[in-house]
């Protein structure tokens, strides 16, 4: 309890273990589960209880629970969230309002996204107001049935590489194409990692089953087979059939789109900190630059300095995705806005300031450090690097991209890597295949904090100068065991504890005797601490160990004795030495094992 006998507030997700608990509390789990037993809750420590129990548990030791705005977004792996998923959780929860899903669009090349797009705004968005043309600004908003959807739409873009990472980090929901006439192929499996990297619900749009030679089953089956299983088979994934092309199925999609943004809790405090993400932008004549923004928290309004990288600038005007002038725009509105001084990169967290002033020391700052905000400064990481933060307990898992050469080696290397677990880490496999070492690959590691292993492949030179700008450290392999050895090593490094020695206490000898059962024995005057007996003991010449093991005996007054403080004489015998000299000196330890945990 605060000094003040106030309840400290904190944050609690839906279901927590008697173990977590104890650790959000700062109270050791006996006392938890004392407090439990006291509540008529019998449980042990790894035992998951309900939000409320631990919400009275809590308000006994001093807390007042808040359910956590996400499970996603416990505090345990923040670093993992998109950042501004992490400001949002900051919001006080009872700030919080429902806002429209943002929704990104991924699958495999020619599987229809552009075409889904396209159908979607074509069916759904009313013609603009200025010059009946609808703008494409990178993202559009859609009503069904009286609530608003938003889509980024950005696929043909060239920045859309580098969206697809950090796009997917910017959605709330992804939908994924998948053609029912061509199934599984590489970039939907990539498209899958993104999403799961970014903890974003998928939605897999089945599209193309108007095709003659269209095999929804199987594809059903194959997205089964990797962890997508489709919700008539009871799996958790909703895979609507569709025909972008023939616009058949996009109200079904609509449809499933708000089920599941009603069960992913999507939320912002429309009168919060005002942030958002760089859709994309661009220098135009006469307007100069000219950025989609995703306002993700907070209403921006026109005269807001925004920062966002290196770039800055008041906001002079600001169109809706219909092209329309308008001067507020709250949470999930995509808007096109002019005002900054620079063209800011797609994928950029950008953030309102109080004044140009701070707008300038920010940009300012940044440039001494050579550093750039949000997404971009999200960089990948060294092996050693990730496995320092799997240290700190930052991070629960290593993150791993795969690429081999053939199915042949990446099968093994994938069941062999996915058996490794040391305690609670785990090895995360977040996407295999063969090829290459692509860019893509790059940009998904960089945005999830992942390294990529390289098996009898090589990067692909653009993707190897992408992985120096981006700092994403690429590994290459061609033994499997090595590759194995190499991961496995490192993990239990990690977690073999740290052997500290501590010193219990130092005696000085006095004289040398023989004992009949011991052979030579020392007499002693502890100088330092206390002696055990049943702890190690090294016999010390001047600055040289001669002898390092256990005590035969300890005795005082020729009484056995467990211990001797400082002050007092003793002698000591030791197991398997016999040759004490005047002047040495015992020194007495024990071997603590610092957790790395
Ligand atoms: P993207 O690369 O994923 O954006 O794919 P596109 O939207 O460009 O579509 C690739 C091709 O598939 C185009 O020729 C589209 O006309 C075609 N296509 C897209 N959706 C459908 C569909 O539902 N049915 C049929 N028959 N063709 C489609």
């Amino acid at each position: 309890m605060s000094d003040n006998g106030e309840l400290k507030p904190i944050e609690l997700p839906s279901s927590i273990t008697v173990r977590e608990l104890s650790e959000h509390l700062q109270a050791s789990p006996i006392d938890v589960i004392k407090t439990l037993m006291a509540n008529g809750v019998m449980a042990n420590i790894n035992q998951e209880i309900d939000f409320d129990t631990a919400a009275i548990i809590a308000a006994e030791l001093g807390f007042d629970a808040q359910l956590e705005i996400s499970e996603a977004e416990s505090g345990k792996d923040i670093s993992e969230i998109p950042l501004w998923r992490q400001w949002i959780a900051k919001e006080t929860p009872k700030n919080l309002q429902p806002r429209p899903p943002v929704i990104g669009i991924l699958g495999h090349v020619d599987h229809g996204k552009t075409t889904l797009l396209d159908a979607i705004r074509e069916a759904n968005v009313a013609e603009g107001e200025v010059g009946g043309i609808t703008q494409h600004i990178g993202a559009y908003q859609v009503k069904h049935n009286d609530r608003f959807i938003s889509f980024i739409d950005t696929p043909g873009h060239a920045a859309f590489t580098a969206m697809r990472a950090r796009g997917a980090q910017g959605a709330d929901i992804v939908v994924l194409v998948v053609a029912a006439d061509d199934g599984v192929m590489p970039q939907t499996r990539e498209a899958i990692a993104h999403a799961q990297a970014a903890r974003v619900p998928i939605i897999v749009a089945l599209n193309k089953i108007d095709r003659p030679n269209a095999v929804p089953d199987q594809v059903k089956q194959q997205l089964a087979e990797i962890g997508l299983v489709p919700d008539e088979w009871d799996g958790d994934t909703l895979v609507i059939p569709i025909s972008a092309k023939e616009q058949k199925g996009l109200d079904d999609l609509l449809e499933a789109i708000l089920l599941v943004a009603d069960n992913t809790k999507i939320y912002a405090n429309p009168n919060g900190e005002v942030f958002g993400t760089v859709i994309e932008a661009s220098q135009e004549r006469g307007r100069g630059a000219v950025a989609t923004l995703l306002v993700q928290n907070g209403t921006l309004k026109t005269g807001d300095v925004v920062v966002t990288g290196q770039s800055h600038g008041r906001i002079k005007a600001m169109f809706d995705y219909q092209g329309v002038a308008i001067k507020k725009a709250p949470p999930s509105s995509p808007i096109s806005v002019m005002g900054l001084d620079e063209i800011p990169a797609a994928g950029e967290i950008f953030k309102v300031v109080e004044s140009t002033k701070v707008a300038r020391t920010i940009v300012h700052d940044r440039q001494l450090q050579g550093e750039q905000s949000g997404a971009a400064k999200h960089a990948g990481m060294t092996l050693e690097q990730l496995f320092a933060r799997v240290q700190s307990g930052e991070a629960q898992e290593l993150r791993l991209i795969i690429k081999a050469d053939v199915q042949g080696s990446l099968e093994p290397i994938i069941s062999s890597l996915e058996e490794m677990q040391v305690e609670d880490i785990r090895v995360n496999i977040l996407h295999a295949d063969t090829g290459n070492v692509s860019e893509n690959d790059v940009m998904l590691a960089s945005s999830s904090d992942a390294i990529i292993i390289g098996f009898n492949v090589n990067p692909d030179p653009p993707a190897r100068r992408l992985a120096d700008t981006e700092k994403v450290s690429i590994r290459s392999y061609n033994i499997i065991y090595r590759l194995t050895e190499d991961i496995d090593k490192a993990l239990r490094g990690l977690l073999a504890p740290e052997q500290k020695e501590v010193v219990l206490g130092r005696a000085n000898v006095l004289a040398v005797f023989s004992a009949s059962k011991i052979g030579k024995a020392a007499g002693c005057r502890v100088v330092e601490g206390t002696l055990y007996r049943n702890a190690f003991m090294r016999v010390m010449r001047g600055d040289e160990a001669v002898f390092e093991g256990e005590a035969a005996s300890l005795k005082r007054h020729q009484e056995d004795v467990r211990e001797v403080r400082e002050g007092f004489e003793c002698g000591i015998g030791m197991k398997g030495f016999n040759d004490f000299e005047d002047g040495d000196q015992v020194v007495c330890y024990k071997i603590e094992e610092v957790k790395v945990f």
